[in-house]
């Protein structure tokens, strides 16, 4: 979980641009009438963020906007029609927000592509194009996102990033030619009942990054096959073998640990370091084939 830095944008101006484009006059004007509204909503989600929060947030909902003449289904057209629509002229917020080659600040790893709402568009009617409710995500992180009732996530924008270790993987061994591995959590009791892990813990959960983290931990394990094997063939005992395994898996997991102590191959490496399953793994594919690759 990242911490980037706030948009600067504010809903003032870019939810004009929204419906500018919109052919029927009566609902501009509704559209406008309500801007006032949006504009308070922005500046209260902005008090319950800073201080963390969002879930005592009075957001709109639909009989808040009937005196408008407004539904549900207009304040989301805002969103998919107008700041995301290909071709407006609110589409320039859009890919401001988005950034460019930016990173998703939840799983740390998928591109940036699309915008999260961190109050759902379909939930909180008076956020649907407020700026700081925005935030660029991966795909994967946006499609999956799953919130439970009442369950404050991880914001990018607000909260502060997490000094402690808490990303853990174990290795489960290869099922179907397939090597396997788990992504856990784990709080150290320090922190416990702090705001910043119950974050962590409901944002792991919410945004799927156990089956994230798994996808591209399968690229690992087939970028790195054939160095270990290497090591074991190069030694010369048992010990010496294993020793070989874990020094070349020391220095990978020392180096990613300097880069991001909570990232996906940290906690990889980590799990692999002193793990006999995986190195029983490498002995028994040497065994079939003593031969080192000549290449
Ligand atoms: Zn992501």
């Amino acid at each position: 979980m990242q911490k980037i830095s706030k948009t600067s944008l504010k809903v003032a101006e870019v939810f004009p641009k929204c419906f500018k484009h919109k052919k029927e006059k009566a609902l501009r004007e509704n559209f406008a009438n309500i801007l006032p509204l949006i504009i308070q909503q922005e500046q209260d989600y902005e008090v319950y963020a800073s201080n963390g929060n969002l879930d005592k947030f009075k957001y709109l909902t639909e009989s808040d906007i009937k005196p408008y003449n407004l539904t549900a289904d207009n304040m989301k057209y805002l969103y998919n029609s107008g700041l995301k629509h290909d071709g407006w002229e609110a589409r320039d917020y859009y890919e401001e927000l988005v950034g460019v080659d930016a990173i998703c600040p939840y799983c740390e790893v998928g591109p940036a592509t699309t915008l999260d709402h961190v109050l759902e568009k379909s939930k909180s009617l008076g956020t649907t194009v407020t700026p700081i409710n925005l935030v660029p995500s991966c795909s994967f992180c946006n499609t999956h996102k799953n919130v439970k009732k009442d369950i404050v996530l991880w914001h990018p924008y607000y909260d502060n990033p997490v000094d402690f270790r808490w990303l853990y993987a174990e290795y489960l061994g290869i099922k179907n030619k397939k090597q396997r591995i788990n992504y856990y959590v784990q709080i150290p009791s320090e922190h416990v009942g702090e705001k910043n892990a119950e974050l962590i813990e409901s944002s792991f959960d919410a945004f799927y990054i156990n089956t994230s983290y798994k996808a591209y931990a399968i690229t690992t394990f087939k970028d790195i096959q054939l160095t270990m094997l290497e090591q074991v063939r190069k030694g010369k005992t048992e010990a010496k073998k294993r020793t070989l395994v874990h020094d070349a898996l020391y220095n990978r997991y020392i180096s990613c640990k300097h880069a991001n102590q909570n990232s996906f191959s940290t906690a990889l490496y980590e799990c692999l370091l002193d793990s006999d399953i995986y190195y029983q793994e490498l002995v028994d594919i040497v065994s079939k084939d003593p031969k080192p690759i000549n290449n």
